[in-house]
């Protein structure tokens, strides 16, 4: 009887790492691939922002059957909640138990609140297609209900994600105003950091140009402030009471729980040790936002390790010797508003259309990272399809 010698990878976390190296070891003959993920989809984080103000949500979500497509994978709907790495299993929230010979682990980070009282129960998130859905409703609904809506509307964390809500919120807001009828209502967008200045871990010079675009635009930035509660009618800051009921957190995230839980070497910012080829223990590799590695954080960053273990996965079968991680820094792209992008691009900084249509580039090869070209341009061109939940502005 033939004996089945193809190593069993399992990979968690359907998102940018999860499956990239999802797709590219499926396609090795040496390798049974399971990908088990706890949503159905992939999420486009990047333009989850435009989500939340008017986009369609088909721009920020893929079904993962959609892009393994093609892809000999076995794809599993559940959240693993332990791993077993003696007996080199993990056990899903439906106590299925999946054995591997190796696995990465891709599961991206958690939003943190840092302990301030409110925020969790209080304030609005764009970290998922249900988040900025939520967001929109809400934005719609104070027009339509009540007829009122704030005076404030606050985004907080002076980071990419915040620049580009807040840059966004003042366009949609104006023109949502104008489609509900209402008019002379004072209308703020305040965008609180603690920080003294925003985007603080990026150029000065770049950090001082979204500063002028954002004051041009209509966003109010309030640097040195920092949040300390939230409830129903207020948001405190820096000891003072500001009057809102849009309050976006974007300021915090933390590693994903699992690790800690399922006792993996963690440095001091809670991510998890792993050495030049994104190994943490025998045969566990973790990748992406989850690792201890310089460029974490970014889809860039999880794509190029997701690709670097799954070469030197097949490197391994084939007795070569194994590649070691050399860290590239990402390209910064940042919009703040319709038609107007910050990028950084190594010692390289362009700020206003040209960052945006460098912007839009960037969107359709990320597309391509995980989809033939004809597929990603069909997705990048969802941002043109408008989707309001409101029967005054669809
Ligand atoms: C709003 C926002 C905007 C961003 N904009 C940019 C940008 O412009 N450019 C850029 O480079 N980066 C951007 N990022 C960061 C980028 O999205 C992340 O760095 C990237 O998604 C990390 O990929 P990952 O594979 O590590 O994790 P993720 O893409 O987060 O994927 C993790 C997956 O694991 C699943 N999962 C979690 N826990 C479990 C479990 N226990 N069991 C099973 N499945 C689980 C999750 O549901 C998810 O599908 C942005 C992030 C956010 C939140």
């Amino acid at each position: 009887m033939e004996q089945n010698i193809r190593q069993k990878i399992v990979i968690v976390g359907g998102g940018f790492g999860g499956v990239k190296a999802a797709q590219i070891l499926s396609k090795n003959q040496s390798f049974d691939v399971t990908l088990i993920s706890d949503k159905p989809d992939f999420r486009y984080y990047p333009r989850l922002y435009h989500t939340a103000t008017g986009g369609s949500s088909n721009e920020s979500s893929i079904l993962l059957t959609e892009l393994m497509a093609g892809f000999p994978v076995k794809i599993i709907k559940a959240e693993v909640t332990t791993i077993d790495k003696q007996n080199k299993t993990v056990k899903t929230d439906h106590d299925v138990v999946v054995h591997y010979d190796k696995i990465i682990l891709a599961l991206g980070v958690v939003t943190n609140y840092f302990g301030i009282p409110g925020l969790d129960q209080f304030s609005y998130g764009i970290k998922s297609n249900e988040q900025a859905e939520k967001l929109k409703v809400h934005l719609h609904r104070t027009l339509i209900e009540d007829k009122k809506p704030d005076h404030h509307y606050i985004v907080i964390g002076a980071g990419p994600t915040g620049i580009e809500l807040a840059g966004q919120l003042s366009f949609y807001l104006r023109n949502i105003l104008t489609k509900h009828k209402i008019k002379n209502h004072k209308l703020n967008i305040d965008l609180i950091e603690a920080a003294p200045r925003l985007l603080p871990s990026m150029p000065a010079e770049t950090s001082s140009a979204v500063f002028k675009r954002l004051a041009k635009i209509g966003v109010k930035l309030l640097v040195n402030h920092a949040v300390q509660a939230e409830n129903i009618d207020y948001l405190t800051v820096s000891g003072k009471q500001i009057k809102s009921h849009t309050v976006v957190w974007t300021a915090g995230v933390t590693n994903n729980p699992f690790y800690e839980k399922n006792k993996f070497n963690l440095n001091e910012r809670g991510k998890v040790v792993v050495d030049e080829y994104f190994m943490a223990e025998e045969n566990i590799y973790v990748i992406g936002d989850n690792a201890a590695s310089t460029y974490s954080g970014m889809a860039q960053t999880a794509l190029s390790n997701a690709i670097l273990v799954s070469k030197n996965f097949i490197r391994a079968t084939n007795n070569k010797p194994l590649i070691k991680d050399i860290p590239k820094k990402p390209i910064s792209v940042i919009p703040a508003g319709k038609n107007w992008a910050a990028v950084v691009w190594g010692k390289l900084k362009i700020n206003g259309y040209l960052g945006w249509i460098l912007r839009e580039m960037a969107d359709l090869i990320a597309f391509h990272d995980l989809e033939p070209w004809w597929k990603a341009g069909a997705q990048w061109s969802t941002e043109f399809q408008e989707e309001h939940k409101c029967s005054i502005c669809d």
